[in-house]
């Protein structure tokens, strides 16, 4: 017999980027929130300011390994994000994915509780269809340096739909396509930040290949946004569904943009690019404007500005 009645949320990967925004959002509305976390790749600093809160739970726990607690929903986010992450334990990654996932499935099919998984655009790999609708399959290589994030993520949603078709789960999964803001980690390698640090430093900015490539940049509170419509929509709705900000950009402009914001004498340098690097990225987002009535609102400017004054601060105390 419980005593309180608020609503009972795991956020796995809740002392990530996404995670511990997510966190944020669900404290804010009454939910007691558990946040499981093996700090692989997100930080305790990310919640630091949660501790003290009666409604917020932080355990160190690997995904892989079982785990045994009861809540009313789940969001499965743990799985290190950014190339530089999941590239450095490959084997590890895919375990993450596949055994973490296995595991939450298990879970929410004994507790009977509803859950999410952070799908991602690089189910598709590198496309031939653009922009990427849910009904694409994709074009990933399964051998090479992105596989184990690539491949685990596919596997992953193999594992959702068949717990559904088999053991009548309520699953959501949402294809998240390239996010960014606050929060996110200064040396994980991901475009924004490096930019937007290399930027405030005064150091070369870093363009991969001749910077024509293009990815569609979605800001963090859009995404949570999505995320909690998504949760809370009917049972039949499992997706895959992608969430992103359609506003495609090549590297160079996102670079010369960012140059300008920020000011200073960096110079734009060009590096090899990186193997199995996606050509285009865009999402195609009428799935969730119709079934969630969601899309995002915030213009990549704006979502720059607040993304850059957090890495100011974060600059100005030499955390970094
Ligand atoms: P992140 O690296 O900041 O967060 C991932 C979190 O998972 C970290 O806190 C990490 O410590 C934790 N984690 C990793 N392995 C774990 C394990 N075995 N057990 C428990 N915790 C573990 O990345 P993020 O950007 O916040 O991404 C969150 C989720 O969203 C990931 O699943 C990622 O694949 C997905 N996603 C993110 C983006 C994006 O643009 N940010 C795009 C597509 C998909
Ligand atoms: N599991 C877990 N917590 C639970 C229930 C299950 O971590 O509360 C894990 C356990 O490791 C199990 C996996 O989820 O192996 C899959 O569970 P399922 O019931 O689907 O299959 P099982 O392997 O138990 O037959
Ligand atoms: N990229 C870049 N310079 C950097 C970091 C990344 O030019 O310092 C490029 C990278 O090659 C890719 C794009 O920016 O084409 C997005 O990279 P990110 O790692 O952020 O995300 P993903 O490739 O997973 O979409």
């Amino acid at each position: 017999m419980r005593i309180s009645n608020r609503k009972r949320v795991m956020v796995t990967g809740g002392a990530g980027f996404l995670g511990s925004h997510l966190c944020d959002r669900l404290l804010r509305e009454g939910c007691d929130v558990l946040c499981v976390d093996n700090f692989y790749s997100g930080t305790k600093d990310n919640v630091h300011h949660l501790i003290g809160n009666p409604n917020f739970e932080l355990i160190r726990h690997d995904v892989t390994f079982p785990l045994y607690v009861e809540v009313d929903e789940i969001y499965n986010l743990a799985c290190p994000a950014s190339p530089i992450h999941y590239q450095r334990d490959p084997v590890q990654t895919t375990k993450t994915s596949v055994h973490g996932a296995i595991n939450m499935l298990g879970l929410a099919k004994r507790i009977k509780a509803k859950i999410f998984q952070a799908s991602t655009s690089e189910v598709y790999g590198d496309p031939e269809i653009h922009p990427q609708p849910e009904s694409y399959w994709g074009r990933v290589n399964p051998n090479g340096i992105r596989s184990c994030y690539d491949e685990g993520k596919r596997c992953a949603e193999t594992l959702f739909f068949d717990y559904w078709r088999q053991h009548d789960l309520e699953i959501k999964v949402v294809r998240i396509f390239n996010t960014y803001g606050p929060r996110m980690h200064p040396n994980d390698g991901r475009v924004v930040s490096n930019f937007i640090v290399q930027a405030l430093r005064g150091d070369d900015i870093t363009i991969y290949g001749d910077g024509m490539q293009t990815r569609s940049f979605c800001y963090v509170d859009d995404l949570i946004e999505g995320f909690v419509r998504m949760m809370g929509a009917a049972k039949e709705v499992t997706g895959p569904i992608n969430m992103g900000n359609p506003g495609e950009f090549t590297i160079k402009e996102l670079a010369e943009t960012v140059l300008n914001m920020v000011g200073g004498k960096s110079k734009l340098v060009f590096k090899p690019l990186p193997s199995d690097d996606p050509r285009q990225r865009q999402p195609d987002i009428g799935q969730a404007k119709s079934i969630l009535g969601w899309e995002p609102q915030v213009k990549l400017q704006e979502g720059l500005e607040k993304t850059i004054d957090y890495f100011r601060k974060q600059v100005s105390a030499s955390v970094m």
